[in-house]
């Protein structure tokens, strides 16, 4: 039976590190050698200042590093991020000063090897890091999600496809959520994280997983030796079911979902976590799914004034739905597939979801013919 320990904690507590060492060492600690490479999975999405809760907080990242350390062990922190230098991620988070004098590596995940993650995937593109590392420890952060509802721990392995091959990813899936759940899930069997740690103490809200979200302090700091158990403890703790999150069912449907899940600690009730707008892109027959994406999906709009027109959004947009039109934005939206890429990159919170009209006289009728008792 899988495990998650949950603990009330805080960045600044300097109960955090005995927190994180307590978890580590209840979990597996005594695998970890001397020279052990361990490779740490953070969440490094763009640029960003912890104050925003777009990132895995540094003081988590310290004191998973320090564990390794003591252990002996030989530690690389690597991502691939979606946007913004490698670099630059580690000023703004703060995550190179928090390191600073520590024996650990910071490197961005730079070469891929062919991978079999099976079917209907085949082979695809992961980081050579993630597969020569000795362990895998994954540091999500918890997030809303426009395309995916949350993004957890099974989804922060994603950022093992390096670069622009993610964006290729999206597009390949992205007409579809639940293609690209499976794929998810896929990809994290494969890194298959011995450990994943969730930060939660400033999660994220409203339309994640950037700079559209809201940050909302809950102190939560979660470990489990399985991300899937991680990803069905959060959804609980925010009040909805487990398979409201896309990569819980079709993890269950693989027969990878573990069963009971045995909580230690205090799992607290969120009240009124505001969770993105999230549409299906796939119901209905064949014939109308192409009708029911461009018509009665929310679609990404910019917010004339606080775009810049930096061209984040239109450069990592797989489906080249997004151009500049003067000092506006124009969306192609029988292009566009949905993914919501731009809404993550996007440099200034200036992209969010909306309904369209179509859609909106849709949701009122389905929402009429559940309250009425009839199927919809
Ligand atoms: S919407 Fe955001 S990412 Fe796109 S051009 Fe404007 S500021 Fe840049
Ligand atoms: S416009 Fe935005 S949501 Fe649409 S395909 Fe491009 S990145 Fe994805």
């Amino acid at each position: 039976m899988p495990r998650v320990i949950v603990k009330r904690s805080s960045y600044h507590d300097d109960k955090l590190r005995s927190h994180i060492f307590e978890m580590m060492a209840s979990l597996g600690g005594e695998n970890i050698k001397a020279g052990t490479r361990v490779l740490v999975k953070p969440n490094f999405l763009s640029p960003a200042s912890p104050d925003e809760a777009l990132l895995t907080h540094p003081a988590v990242i310290k004191a998973v590093s320090e564990y390794l350390l003591q252990k002996r062990a030989r530690v690389t922190i690597s991502d691939s991020s979606a946007l913004g230098s490698f670099e630059k991620i580690l000023k703004d988070n703060g995550v190179r000063d928090a390191l600073a004098g520590l024996d650990v590596g910071l490197a961005e995940f730079r070469t891929s090897v062919k991978v079999d993650i099976g079917d209907p995937f085949g082979r695809i593109d992961m980081a050579e890091e993630v597969l020569g590392a000795d362990m895998v420890i994954n540091l999500p952060k918890l997030k809303t999600h426009s395309q995916m509802l949350l993004t957890l721990g099974v989804k922060n392995c994603f950022g093992c496809i390096v670069g622009f091959r993610k964006a290729e990813w999206h597009m390949r899936t992205g007409v579809n959520h639940e293609m690209f759940a499976r794929l998810l899930v896929q990809i994290h069997q494969v890194v298959n994280p011995c450990l994943t740690i969730l930060d939660g103490i400033i999660a994220l809200e409203g339309q994640g997983p950037g700079r559209g979200g809201i940050p909302r302090h809950l102190g939560v700091l979660m470990a489990s030796d399985s991300a899937l158990a991680i990803d069905a403890t959060v959804c609980r703790m925010l009040g909805i079911e487990p398979e409201d999150l896309l990569t819980n069912r079709v993890a269950r449907q693989m027969g990878l979902m573990p069963g009971p899940i045995d909580v230690e600690g205090v799992l607290p009730r969120i009240e009124n976590f505001k969770m993105p707008g999230v549409t299906s892109l796939v119901y209905g027959p064949k014939p109308v799914q192409g009708f029911v994406r461009r018509h009665l999906t929310r679609r990404p709009v910019a917010d004339e004034s606080l775009c810049e027109l930096c061209g984040d959004c239109w450069t990592f947009c797989p489906a080249r739905a997004i151009e500049e039109a003067g000092t506006k934005l124009r969306f192609d939206y029988d292009k566009c597939i949905r993914c919501y890429c731009c809404i993550e990159v996007c440099p200034k919170g200036a992209l969010r979801t909306t309904e369209s009209l179509p859609a909106k006289l849709f949701r009122k009728v389905i929402q009429k013919r559940d309250s009425s008792g009839r199927p919809a």
